[in-house]
């Protein structure tokens, strides 16, 4: 099943992506962990990136296209994945329909998450991130049992130099202009589901598993 997750920055893409990763076995692939990671090590990509990244621009389409196909092509994708970040704009999506087709292969379904922007920006000035493991927290939403590090690894947490409030506005802005269209792109293909992010994490999963599992009968697989 090859799985599309698309929203607003702070809809809670990672979270849920996360989630329906361990439920259905699937890669989670994450163009924005992609981009943190080569940053972190420091790699010619990740310095590019960053120069957008730090203003809520797109990296450009060529750089993150070939990222993705790439990644897509691994072995562990081969059966199926979790887009989580991508596409972002028309040309990323026609993009990836290009590169799955030639591959035999399309998207089963697209699960676009809303939730409304003061909420996002209420999510996103709070989000903390573990630097070991990538695990997202919030300062009141999802508190870790100790302050500063993650549940799951120990590891210590930071926040995003791309969650404060001026950026996360533009950003709030890219996603209207360049990525909500795509909700109006793969509306047509009739595999597109609308699911409201403003509940508690476990509510959201509910209505996403649903939703997944209704098209996964649809498709008889
Ligand atoms: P995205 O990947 O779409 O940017 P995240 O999954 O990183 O979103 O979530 C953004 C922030 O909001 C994180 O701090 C996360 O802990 C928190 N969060 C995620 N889902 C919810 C939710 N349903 N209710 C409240 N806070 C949430
Ligand atoms: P969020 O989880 O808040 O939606 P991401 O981690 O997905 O944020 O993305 C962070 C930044 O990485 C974006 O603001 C953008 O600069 C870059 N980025 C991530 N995915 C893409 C993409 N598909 N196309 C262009 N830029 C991207
Ligand atoms: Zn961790």
């Amino acid at each position: 099943m090859n799985i599309v997750l698309l929203g607003p920055p702070g809809a809670g893409k990672g979270t849920q992506a996360e989630r329906m990763s361990d439920r259905h076995g699937l890669p989670r692939v994450a163009t924005g962990d992609i981009f943190r990671a080569a940053l972190a090590e420091g790699t010619p990509l990740g310095l590019e990136a960053k120069r957008f990244m730090d203003t809520g621009k797109l990296v450009p389409d060529e750089i993150v296209e070939g990222i993705v196909t790439g990644r897509l092509g691994d072995a562990d994708c081969r059966g199926g994945f979790i887009l989580d970040g991508f596409p972002r704009n028309t040309h990323q999506a026609e993009a990836l329909d290009r590169y799955l087709a030639s591959r035999g292969g399309e998207i089963d379904v697209i699960i676009s998450i809303a939730v409304e922007p003061e909420e996002l920006v209420r999510r996103l000035t709070g989000r903390r991130v573990c630097g070991g493991c990538g695990a997202n927290y919030h300062v009141s939403f999802n508190v870790p049992s100790r302050e500063g590090a993650c549940d799951a690894c120990g590891g210590e947490l930071y926040q995003r130099d791309d969650d404060n409030e001026g950026i996360v506005r533009s950003r709030l802005d890219v996603y209207k202009s360049s990525t909500e269209p795509l909700i109006e792109y793969y509306r047509p293909l009739g595999r597109l589901v609308s699911v409201d992010g403003s509940g508690s994490p476990d509510e959201v999963f509910t209505e996403i598993s649903g939703a997944i599992d209704a098209a996964t009968e649809r498709e008889g697989r």
